[in-house]
């Protein structure tokens, strides 16, 4: 019933919302640096000044009912990798600049950590859940908790499954991240006209992550086609996302999985021109296995996230592109949601129609993502102040 009540809302509410990626790109100029998060003035009241008339009378009553307080929780997966890092320090500066408490945890990727964190935070009077989960479907039975205390939930980047207290998704456009990266390979080799056959490996993402599928799907959509027509092949075989999964989004076992299949298949001299990879954690592993083990001509290597590591690899040219997730903005527009909950304010979403966890589709806020390479990553990622020169050395 709750849903109803939302989805007559929300559908109001996408006539207003627009699809330009969040916060329109502008207000990455102001942002802070992902690790100085000192800019108080990017605090995103501005937005909240705004409190048209009309989306105060469309509140969801239902959901408006429950939270009062001024304390959000913050679930990230991990700090192994350089992205919860931003998102949770993002998180923290511009919910406290914006006069919330935040109770910020990080869950050494282990479920019943995060399981954990989650019920101290329903416990501990927080008003409102932001959580990246680590598995996407360990959290239902936690979940209830939240539900019957009238807690909203927001699922951070990550969908949470089979659980209906997920009241907002905000994320970035999953599908279009792995779209770019098959394009950035279509384009990088001229596959409309090159000749080919070119021979490529596939590594994908953790299966317990439902946005690795959309990755994963993205980039076949774009790849298929030149697969069927032969001018991709793959050596290896291994072409299913059940058999090129990474658990754990691992550079270990991305590695170790890639070592093999150099090993396998490309010891005889075989050219390999294509790495497709998920991100950068499995990119690294895969360029890890590249520098041990193989001699040839350097493929084209995909990415995503612009973990520094992997920028840098991108300026040796070890790794062609990544995709550029600004952690900044989705923060930013989480922030927005979150205020808008608090305020019962209609909540700002940008797709009614992708994310189905089970039990219905989750409103959802899709921010653009967009590719990095030698050429643009200045531009992307220092002159907007994401990192400095330095960061980068
Ligand atoms: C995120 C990616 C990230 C991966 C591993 C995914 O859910 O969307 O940005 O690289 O998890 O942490």
């Amino acid at each position: 019933m709750k849903r109803k009540v939302l989805s007559m809302v929300l559908a109001t509410s996408m006539v207003a919302a627009t699809l330009v990626g969040c916060g329109g790109g502008s207000s990455e100029t102001a942002a802070p640096a992902a690790d100085a998060p000192a800019a108080e003035a990017e605090a995103p009241a501005a937005e909240a000044e705004a409190p048209a008339a009309e989306a105060e009378a469309e509140a969801p009553a239902a959901d408006a009912a429950a939270p009062s307080g001024n304390k959000v929780g913050v679930a990230m997966p991990t700090k192994d990798l350089q992205r919860w890092n931003q998102d949770g320090s993002n998180m923290q500066s511009e919910l406290e600049a914006a006069g919330y408490e935040v109770d910020l945890q990080y869950a050494s990727n282990d479920v019943a950590t995060q399981v954990s964190q989650i019920e101290n935070m329903i416990n501990g009077g927080c008003s409102v859940l932001v959580i990246a989960s680590i598995d996407g479907e360990s959290l239902t039975t936690v979940l209830e908790g939240a539900k019957s205390a009238g807690i909203p939930v927001i699922a951070y980047d990550r969908l949470i499954k089979n659980t209906d207290a997920v009241s907002y998704y905000a994320t970035f456009d999953n599908y279009k991240v792995g779209q770019t990266q098959g394009q950035y390979i279509v384009d990088t080799l001229d596959l409309d006209n090159a000749e080919g056959p070119f021979n490529m490996e596939i590594t994908g993402g953790s299966p317990d992550d439902n946005n690795a599928t959309f990755f994963y799907n993205g980039a076949m959509d774009v790849l298929k086609p030149y697969m069927d027509a032969g001018k991709i092949v793959v050596p290896s075989g291994q072409i299913e996302f059940a058999t090129v999964g990474t658990p754990a989004w691992s550079t270990e076992t991305a590695q170790s999985r890639m070592e093999n299949i150099l090993s396998s298949n490309y010891s005889d001299g075989t050219k390999l021109d294509i790495c497709l990879c998920s991100n950068d954690s499995t990119a690294l592993g895969v360029e890890n296995a590249l520098a041990a083990n193989y001699t040839g001509d350097y493929p084209v290597v995909t990415g995503q996230d612009c973990d520094i590591a992997n920028v840098k690899n991108m300026i040796d040219g070890k790794q062609s592109m990544s995709v550029f997730k600004d952690t900044r903005t989705l923060a930013s527009q989480v922030v927005k949601m979150v205020g808008q909950i608090l305020k019962g304010e209609k909540v700002e979403v940008n797709d009614t129609e992708t994310y189905d966890n089970g039990t219905g589709v989750i409103p959802s806020y899709l921010c653009e993502p967009v590719f990095a390479d030698v050429n643009n990553y200045k531009e992307l990622l220092i002159d907007s102040g994401y990192y400095a020169e330095s960061d980068l050395q």
